[in-house]
């Protein structure tokens, strides 16, 4: 069971390695760019309504992007774990997710921060072409020579995302850091939050994304079975006046007959004893009569 949030400026990489780790864990990457834009694709009201605010940078109003992401995650695939890719990205949507996944019963167990500089998000957004037909991401640095996708033998082209122009990165940047930056310490107060460096082989940063769900998740089993613990003693048939009564009884008792403390068994002393010496027969060691 996975239930984490990737948290991370535009660019840090999160729709990245949500794909690899829904490969590797079978969890949906259920991230809120993609589904609006579908819903842009599509054509559909939502979809004509958010279309404007993304292509300026801006944040879709928080009720677009809610009755979205509700609506995936009540789909069958996200029953067992769900990766949130850009989902929330304001304090009013934190507050919705959580109270959200409380009444479904499945509360977070970490949020991931992708932690990359800014001259690293600002040339790899910049930098980034996407294959019409499928969807892959390439980056400027490793462009195909004839800049075409070879998901198919024709080559498909590849285009730049209208808001990876340079104004509206900047833009998006600007809208991260007063909406989307405050969340890190929403997550870090409420235990969730780990830090993970967003630069490096795209193994690297998986291989420690990983290993910061590996902790987070023995950390959660503690806090479960102490939760477990706590549960079960304050559930116990016995009421606590009547634990008080009996230990109280117990005192008296102990009072009248002090338990005797078990007699210590002294042990003999065992003195080490030099070896017997050898008493060699004088007549045995005498040497034998020469003979005359
Ligand atoms: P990035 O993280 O690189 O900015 P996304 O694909 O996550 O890319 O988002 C693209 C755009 O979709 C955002 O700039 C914003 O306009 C809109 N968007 C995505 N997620 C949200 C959200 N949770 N709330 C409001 N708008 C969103």
């Amino acid at each position: 069971m996975m239930r984490i949030v990737l948290l991370g400026a535009p660019g840090s990489g999160k729709g990245t390695q949500a794909q690899r780790l829904q490969a590797k864990f079978n969890v949906p990457q259920i991230s809120s760019g993609d589904l609006l834009r579908d819903a842009v694709a599509r054509k559909t009201a939502l979809g004509l309504k958010a279309k404007a605010a993304m292509e300026a940078g801006q944040l879709v109003s928080d009720d677009i992007v809610l009755g979205l992401i509700r609506e995936r995650l009540s789909q069958a695939d996200a029953q067992n774990g769900f990766i949130l890719d850009g989902f929330p990205r304001n304090s009013d949507q934190a507050a919705t997710l959580s109270k959200l996944l409380v009444d479904i019963g499945q509360p977070l167990e970490a949020v991931l921060l992708m932690d990359v500089r800014t001259r690293t998000l600002i040339e790899r957004m910049a930098g980034r072409r996407i294959c019409k037909h499928c969807g892959k991401v390439f980056s400027v640095s490793a462009l195909p020579s004839d800049m075409s996708c070879k998901s198919n033998s024709n080559g498909h082209e590849l285009y730049q995302r209208v808001d990876d122009k340079e104004d509206v990165i900047a833009k998006r940047l600007d809208v991260y850091k007063s909406q989307t930056k405050p969340l890190i310490d929403h997550y870090s107060k409420l235990g969730l939050l780990k830090v993970i460096k967003g630069e490096g082989t795209l193994e690297l940063i998986t291989a420690r994304m990983e290993a910061a769900l590996a902790k987070s998740g023995s950390k959660t089993e503690k806090v479960k079975r102490k939760a477990a613990r706590k549960t079960a003693s304050n559930n116990s048939s016995v009421k606590p006046a009547a634990k008080k009564a009996s230990r109280k009884k117990v005192a008296a008792k102990r009072k009248a007959a002090p338990v005797k403390k078990p007699a210590v068994v002294k042990k003999k002393k065992v003195v080490a004893r030099k070896p017997a010496r050898k008493t060699v027969k004088k007549s045995a060691a005498r040497k034998p009569a020469r003979k005359k």
